[in-house]
């Protein structure tokens, strides 16, 4: 029996009164659902806007002396139609006139942006009969607007100890000072994942517009099978490579809580989505793998000098050479006299020419150093692969017969993904041959 459930809820799930409504019908299907995080209202067509770019747009506009009434008007309405909507008794008008007002005289960037999720939040509480809890209260930020995670924990499960079920806006809180603080762009998973683990929560459901995440990215493989069941590891290595649905930062507070996540779509709500957790629940049989991602934009240094195997330390200088230049690397096959890094592309154009000069200084004559761009990096991942025998020669021969040549391989050191690096122009192809291996 589930005891408590904390749900978030996106922004396409807030966009009208007609998705506020159906937000209460997935709570009352539920009773332990008893505390909402909200975003603010998204878009309910294309070429809609969303409410927390039209607060951006607001504030830049204010912030160059200019007028913000066309903007903030349409932010006006979105919110007057969804109180109308519904019935609700709130003076909302008053409290846009107020946010409106804060804007005009200068308030911050992440003030006038975290409006957005406090009006929306204020509108739920009210619709629901819940109690509202302010962010800022609770979501405590650094000086240098990193969040500060113990004070967040001891806040906030301070707050919401009475266990009277609650609305808690999303995206934001502040600093010690008071000032308003926003995380970054999808920020309310992160709100979500806090206040989950504040209450201690049996589940973390992460309500959305899609039934969770995809075998593949489904612009490539025509209807990828969908995922039922994900570890929080298996997903950051499948996010790290482009598949997103959760903000990445969402995932630390629970995973390290022991908390699942739950990806759900509000507009099916009886399909089970997602569920993300710490160790996979016991399974009839694991599927081999999880899912592919990948990316294109990657170039790869190589590096070959005699005698690398015995020079101790010449790793960390190839390595501080990129440190100095603000590069992170990606993968590092080595070899016995030679190195391969990979890193994203547009991060060492900027500073090739020096790099590659002191690198090639380090190699001091007895090698060669080359650049190979245009690569894309492809991760296979799952949890189905670790001590089981055959996957990788599956997968080459999954691409040999598509004619792909492998220029990198790379097999995570937790056994839980195998990495290829190919020509871009093969990106498609060998997402296509891996997922047909396995998935069928
Ligand atoms: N409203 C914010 C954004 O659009 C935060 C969120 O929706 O999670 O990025």
């Amino acid at each position: 029996m589930l005891e408590c459930i904390v749900t978030k809820f996106g922004g396409s799930s807030l966009a009208s009164d007609e998705q506020f409504r159906k937000v209460r019908s997935i709570l009352e299907l539920e009773p332990t659902r008893r505390y909402l995080v909200p975003s603010a209202p998204g878009k309910r067509f294309d070429g809609d806007d969303k409410v927390t770019d039209l607060l951006y747009v607001c504030y830049n506009l204010a912030s160059t002396g200019k007028p913000i009434a066309e903007p903030f008007g349409k932010i006006r309405e979105r919110y007057l139609s969804i109180a109308r909507g519904l019935h609700l008794k709130i003076d909302i008008e008053r409290e846009l006139d107020q946010v409106e007002a804060g804007i005009r005289i200068g308030k911050g960037r992440d003030w006038c942006a975290s409006r957005g999720e406090y009006l929306c939040g204020l509108l739920m509480a009210d619709y629901l009969g819940w109690r509202f809890v302010d962010a800022a209260e609770g979501i405590v930020f650094h000086d240098d607007g990193r969040l500060s995670d113990s004070k967040t924990q001891e806040k906030l499960s301070r707050l919401l100890s009475d266990g009277q079920s609650a609305v808690i806006p999303g995206f934001y809180g502040a600093k010690e000072n008071g000032e308003v603080c926003t995380f970054s762009r999808g920020g309310s998973d992160i709100t979500g994942a806090l206040v989950s683990r504040a209450v201690g929560a049996d589940v973390y459901e992460n309500w959305t517009d899609v039934s969770g995440f995809l075998m593949a990215d489904p612009r490539i493989i025509d209807g990828p099978a969908e995922i039922s069941s994900i570890t929080y590891k298996e997903l950051r290595e499948l996010s790290h490579m482009g598949a997103s649905v959760l903000h990445e930062d969402a995932m630390f507070p629970v995973h390290r809580a022991g908390i699942p996540t739950n990806i759900r779509n509000t507009n099916k709500p009886y399909h089970p989505g997602t569920m993300i957790s710490r160790n996979a629940p016991q399974e009839v049989s694991v599927p081999t793998i999880t899912g592919i991602a990948g990316h294109k934009g990657y170039t790869v240094i190589n590096i070959e000098k005699n005698m690398m195997n015995s020079e101790v330390g010449f790793g960390r200088k190839v390595l501080a050479v990129l440190e100095e230049y603000g590069i992170s690397f990606e993968h590092m096959p080595t070899g016995i006299d030679s190195m391969c890094v990979v890193v994203k592309s547009d991060s060492l154009i900027p500073h090739q020419e020096e790099v590659i000069r002191r690198i090639e200084e380090l190699v001091d004559g007895q090698g060669s150093v080359s650049v190979m761009d245009q690569l894309a990096i492809i991760a296979t991942v799952g949890r189905g692969m670790v001590h089981n025998c055959g996957t990788a020669a599956r997968l080459f021969s999954a691409m040999s017969r598509a004619r792909i040549n492998v220029r990198m391989i790379d097999q995570g050191s937790s056994e839980l993904s195998i990495i290829v690096g190919v020509n871009e122009s093969d990106f498609e192809a060998t997402i296509h041959a891996i997922y047909h291996e396995f998935v069928g």
